[in-house]
């Protein structure tokens, strides 16, 4: 009997290590470390709770990683986490705070650079607007996937946000009206290519899962802005360490973009970018 109960033990600790470590990358780690120091943390009495205690502890030891330690070490990896937040020295933000508490801001030091040289001409143009990233890559480990982005696996990929205009206030929405910063795609218009309808065709149902994925109801006033994601685009395309940007074909071809061989069909095995830009060095 009590060799059973140290097997499901083991059982919990690996199914909570390994979605951990999925989900955040160090979060498995970090677990870990909680279940060998738990008996040695000054506990404050206050917290009669044995559970709500081990929660907390595990907390505590997740962010002091995640904000204080993993910043400064990732860059004897050769990555660094993207700002927390904008400002005019830096005009990049995360559509939502989650992507920089689960660990998943991190690029190549260069891919920084270019994402500021992004970042500053675009903030130049439109004060207002700051270039927002939703999923990028984790700190450690070339060839350790982002699930379920199964290439941001090496510090050189990132998304970025498309920009939303809400009508009524004639101003461009902070980042993304979706959420998570996915799903919420601009669909083709009449004659523009259906590649969501032509890869469903082929048993490719994973292709539009995202639109399902999204609990906000599309408002009419928030409209995808044709002239900012342009001039967005245009800031991608031009620069020389940019060497892929996936974005829809419909897309492609209402930007002006078909003859730009950079800006490519990610294939139906993926799922649709018409709601947001994936790049890569
Ligand atoms: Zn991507």
């Amino acid at each position: 009997m009590i060799q059973m109960h140290k097997i499901l033990i083991f059982i919990k600790t690996l199914f909570i290590f390994s979605f951990l470590t999925l989900v955040t990358q160090i979060g498995g780690a970090c677990y870990l470390l909680y279940k060998l120091l738990y008996n040695y943390l000054p506990i404050p009495s206050e917290i009669k709770s044995k559970r709500i205690s081990r929660y907390l502890s595990f907390l505590l030891i997740y962010l002091l990683f995640t904000l204080l330690i993993v910043p400064q070490i990732a860059p004897l990896n050769g990555r660094t986490a993207l700002p927390l937040w904008a400002s005019i020295q830096t005009p990049i933000q995360p559509h939502n705070m989650m992507t920089c508490l689960l660990n998943r801001h991190y690029v190549d030091l260069e891919l920084e650079k270019v994402a500021m040289d992004i970042a500053l001409p675009l903030n130049r143009t439109y004060s207002e607007l700051y270039l927002t990233y939703l999923d990028a890559n984790f700190p450690f480990w070339d060839g350790f996937p982002l699930l379920p982005h199964l290439s941001h696996n090496d510090g050189k990929k990132l998304d970025i946000s498309f920009i939303y205009q809400n009508k009524d206030q004639q101003e461009w929405l902070d980042g993304n009206p979706s959420f998570w910063g996915y799903g919420f795609v601009e669909p083709p218009q009449k004659g523009e290519s259906q590649q969501g309808m032509k890869c469903a065709k082929k048993g490719h149902w994973q292709y539009n899962l995202l639109t399902h994925l999204v609990w906000e109801k599309p408002s009419p006033n928030i409209i995808w802005d044709p002239i900012p994601n342009k001039h967005l685009l245009k800031l991608m395309v031009n620069h020389p360490k940019i060497n892929k940007i996936f974005i829809e074909p419909h897309l492609k071809e209402r930007m002006g973009l078909t003859k730009v061989q950079k800006v490519r069909f990610q294939g139906c095995h993926s799922v649709r970018h018409d709601d947001h830009i994936h790049l890569q060095l």
